[in-house]
């Protein structure tokens, strides 16, 4: 077996359409979700939302029965006191954490995660974090970045967590490869094995399980994505000298390769090792989304702004399944990240960045797709309408990256279609 190289000319993708840039009314998460999956990744971190009851009730229902299994994570309640300047907000700041800490030692990396109502009262927590790490050192060191609604959407929090971690990372002049975003831990084990298994190395993650495996960052670094929506990590690596290495990214049988081969080509790996080592898995990963693909060939297909993980997997559904993108909706759309995956979409469907979500229905409506990507708030009106919809929250919680992961990853399309049509033949029935 040996690699195929992409099959669409460059002309014939998505890098140079015109992009819808849409800005009104918006149906999304605020960056606090992160925390979620952020929590169970760096397993010696807590995440101390500063914030009101509205963001403790977001994380709860976010987190859904996390929460009864005492997570690393909580939220410091802004009262009415602290909003109106009458109690000393960082002295209550101060002590909570101090009560914290005590009780659970096992922290070492504490995050005061910024909230609409603690921009808006101008609570400044770069300071308190600069403060407190003080305080603390060595055993705990305390970061900031922004949740905000205001600033942030849905996985922009995991990137805004990253970037923040970016400048205190030690320097290194080693050349080692970093492999960038949140992945769950037998994933994480997947791709690590890869890597091994082609003879690249050394390989840091970031973010890391523990405080102790941070990675160091200097001019001889090269990074590579697993994610996305980390514009502002990505710019702060390379603001410390980093290199990124640009590819499509691992979602899907082709996508995991190209994502592979990028990263091989960087360390000198000859294509005959690469195939040798990737045969197997490729093997597997395209009979598993074959087994989808029926369901999925020949169906369109239209994705609501979300992850930002919408352009990737528009691709992944337009060439390894045949399905037909009709608009691709993002939250941000970032050339350089997603570049190699728009060169790759087959050219035709709107790409929109942003959102005004009465003009982005209406559009849906006309469009009729046979499956709509959409979040929770829009997903069951739109099934009331007749509509078939896939919740994308689900893929941002689901171990959908690499080769083992692609069958789930189609799955995640085309059971929604698969009840459709059950449910229409017991209607029948
Ligand atoms: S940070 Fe803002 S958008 Fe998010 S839950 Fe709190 S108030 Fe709501």
């Amino acid at each position: 077996m040996s690699l195929d190289s992409p099959a669409l000319a460059p002309n014939r993708g998505c890098r140079d359409t015109p992009v819808l840039k849409e800005r009104g009314q918006r149906e999304v998460f605020c960056g606090l979700t992160g925390i979620i999956w952020l929590h169970r990744k760096m397993q010696d971190a807590f995440f101390l939302v500063v914030g009101s009851r509205t963001c403790a009730h977001l994380l709860q229902s976010a987190a859904g029965v996390m929460i009864f299994a005492e997570p690393r994570f909580g939220t410091a309640i802004l009262e009415e006191k602290d909003l109106a300047g009458l109690a000393d907000a960082n002295t209550e700041l101060d002590r909570e954490v101090a009560r914290l800490l005590t009780r659970r030692p096992d922290i070492k990396q504490l995050f005061l995660v910024g909230s609409c109502p603690s921009e808006v009262i101008k609570l400044d927590l770069a300071r308190a974090a600069e403060r407190l790490s003080g305080l603390h050192a060595p055993h705990v060191r305390v970061y900031n970045y922004s949740g905000s609604g205001i600033e942030t959407t849905f996985t922009q929090g995991e990137d805004a967590c990253l970037a923040a971690m970016v400048p205190t990372l030690a320097s290194t002049t080693a050349r080692e490869l970093l492999v960038v975003g949140a992945l769950p831990d037998v994933v994480e084990d997947q791709c690590l094995s890869l890597l091994a298994q082609l003879g690249i190395g050394p390989v840091r993650m970031l973010p890391a399980r523990r405080a102790a495996d941070l990675p160091a960052v200097g001019p001889e670094t090269v990074f590579a994505l697993v994610q996305p929506f980390l514009g502002d990590t990505h710019a702060a690596l390379i603001r410390r000298g980093a290199r990124h290495l640009p590819a499509a990214f691992p979602f899907g049988e082709e996508g995991t390769t190209l994502w592979l081969w990028a990263v091989a080509q960087e360390f000198g790996i000859s294509r005959d090792h690469f195939d040798a080592v990737t045969a197997a898995p490729r093997a597997r990963a395209a009979k598993a989304v074959a087994a989808h693909a029926a369901t999925l060939n020949g169906k369109s297909v239209f994705f609501f702004p979300d992850s930002q993980l919408e352009i990737p997997l528009a691709r992944f559904l337009a060439r390894e399944c045949g399905m037909t993108p009709l608009e691709v909706g993002t939250p941000f759309l970032h050339a350089a990240i997603t570049g190699p995956d728009l060169d790759l979409l087959p050219e035709g469907p709107v790409i929109s960045e942003g959102q005004d979500v009465d003009r982005q229905l209406d559009r849906q409506h006309a469009a009729a797709p046979d499956l709509t990507v959409c979040g929770l708030g829009l997903a069951n009106p739109l099934e009331a309408q007749g509509h078939t919809t896939k919740w994308a929250i689900e893929l941002v919680f689901t171990p959908v990256h690499f080769y083992e992961q692609a069958g789930d990853l189609a799955a995640l399309f085309s059971r929604p279609l698969r009840r459709k049509a059950l449910l229409s033949k017991g209607v029948a029935a």
